[in-house]
Order: structure tokens, then sequence, then C-alpha cells
């Protein structure tokens, strides 16, 4: 028996004309539609007038490992399978890698619906560079870890891009302007919907901006410039940044050699600025004594 299709499509993240016309033709001839919430699914059909005839499975984070047995089971069995998400295009921090890794290993034939995503859309209408990016995922809940995402990433050359929620927006870029220094930062909000919202600055004015007024509404996605491209041309401000991310818990040497590799800039350059920083941090120490 020929194995049938898991094909993945993509749907709107927030404007119902974003549906396409292939996403519907798929939706409306699949079999079974995979669905990360099938109420939102069973919901997005109605809005847009898509006739389906498939059955409606629900399949995400915590039922994937009962349902992908059953759902490969499904395919072997030649079914057409589609997968969709609540908005936007599946996988992309949104539960289906590993339906497809197995489909891959099984050799059964995967397609896309592509459509909508929240990272293009963002990286479009941001302003920042586009030839290289790094979509980095969600922030997370707590401030070490998100304080060792960001300096993790700190050194890399391409715009960086984040999804955050509204709640922790301030802190975030608080903390992005003490590690990477005045980065050109953009946070996109409500993308396609009637108060899409891109807001500019560098990452200690977009802070403050946001510190300011009670967390914007809905959803986020956020932005960062990479380090200068010529390492040379990396500022004082965003070394010195760099250097007190890494002093932070470590040895002065053990800062530098980490800034050094992160940045390529030399090393006498880094010490320099490092021996700087603590000679002042030493001085205000005195003085407060
Ligand atoms: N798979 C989706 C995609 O391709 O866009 C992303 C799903 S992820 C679980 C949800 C996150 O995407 C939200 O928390 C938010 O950061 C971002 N997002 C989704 N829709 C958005 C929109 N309309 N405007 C801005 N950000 C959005």
């Amino acid at each position: 028996m020929t194995a049938g299709t898991l094909t993945l499509v993509a749907t709107p993240i927030g404007n119902l004309g974003d549906f396409s016309p292939r996403a519907a033709e798929v939706l409306g001839r699949a079999e079974i539609i995979a669905c990360e919430d099938t109420r939102v699914t069973r919901k997005l059909l109605n809005l847009t007038g898509t006739s389906i005839s498939a059955r409606l499975v629900p399949y995400h984070d915590h039922n994937g490992a009962k349902m992908r047995p059953w759902l490969l089971e499904q395919l072997a069995s030649g079914k057409a399978v589609a997968l969709v998400s609540d908005a936007g295009t599946p996988l992309i921090s949104d539960p289906g890698y590993k339906l497809v890794a197995a489909c891959r290993e099984q050799e059964i034939p995967v397609l896309s619906v592509p459509g909508p995503s929240a990272v293009l859309a963002a990286l479009a209408v941001s302003g920042l560079p586009t030839d290289q990016f790094m979509f980095a995922g969600f922030l997370a809940a707590t401030t070490s870890a998100r304080r060792s995402q960001i300096t993790e990433l700190a050194a890399l050359k391409a715009t960086t891009i984040w999804f955050e929620t509204p709640s922790r927006l301030a802190q975030s870029l608080a903390e992005m302007a003490d590690i990477l220094g005045p980065r050109k930062a953009v946070v996109a909000r409500e993308l396609t919907k009637l108060h899409e919202d891109v807001i500019r600055g560098d990452c200690h004015e977009l802070a403050e901006h946001f510190a300011g007024a009670k967390p914007p509404k809905g959803e986020i996605v956020l932005l960062v410039a990479g380090a200068a491209r010529d390492a040379d041309k990396i500022d004082e401000a965003t070394l010195e940044a760099m250097i007190r991310a890494e002093m932070d818990g470590q040895r002065l040497r053990d800062a530098v050699r980490a800034v050094v590799e992160a940045t390529g800039l030399p090393r006498n350059r880094v010490y320099r600025t490092a021996l700087k920083i603590d000679s002042a941090d030493n001085a205000d120490g005195q003085e407060d004594r």
C-alpha cells in the first residue's frame, strides 16, 4: 500500500485573509487533521467557510508520545493527514517536529503548505538586517536562564529573533541593554491584526519605554541587531556591557577570555577595558565604605 502524505499547513497569525486557497484545499481533502487545539482549528475552519470531511484529532506536547504511533499507522495505511497549529507555521515553536522526524525515518512523504509565520513577518517589517538571522525561540521565564540565553548569542552577527510575553518584555529589554549594550532592537506586536505596532529603538530606550507603561497587550516578537560585523567597530559601551555580563560570577581573566572568544577582538583591547571596569568598581567599593 502506498503511504499517505503528511502535509504541514500554515494558518493565519491573526488576519484571516492570510488563509491561503491551497491551505483550504489541502484541509478539505485531508482525512485526518492533527491540531494543536481542535477547538481553535474548528473555529478557523468555520470563520473561513472551509468545509472538511476529516476527523480532527488533538496533537500537542502533552499527548504527542501517545498520538504519534497512531498517526504514523494512519499514514502508513495510506491516509492523507494534515498538521496544523493554533496559528502560523507548524513546528516553529509549535509541536510537530517529532512527527516529521518519525515520518522521515519511515520514508513517509512530508509536504508543506507554507504561509504566515510571526518570525518572518516580524523580520520583514523590522528594518533590521535580513541577510542573516537567528530564530532563538521563547526567552526563558527566569532571569538567570534568560541572561545566559542572551549572553550565549551576544557575539552573533546575525539579527536575533525572540518570542516574548508582554509581562516580561521590559525586564528582558533591560537585560539585553545590560548585556548587549546600545544595540538596535524592535518590538513587533500584534502583526497582521488591527492593532499591529512596530516600535524601534535601542535596547535601553525600548526598556525604558516599556518599563514606564503597563505591559503591552497581545503577542510579541522581539528582534535585536547582531554584533557589529566588523569586530573593530564594537564600540566601547558594547564591549563594557559584554565584559560586565561575563564578570558576573567569573574571574576577570576568564571573563576576558570569554569576550575575546565571542568577539574576535584583540585580547589586549578587551583586557584594557576589563581592567578599567575593575578599577572603577573597586574605587566605587572604597567610596561606599
Ligand atoms: N508557529 C507560530 C508561527 O509560525 O508564527 C508561532 C507559535 S508560538 C507558540 C507563539 C508566539 O508567536 C507568540 O507568543 C508570539 O511571540 C508570536 N506571535 C504569534 N502571532 C503573533 C502576532 N500576530 N504578532 C506578533 N507575534 C506573534
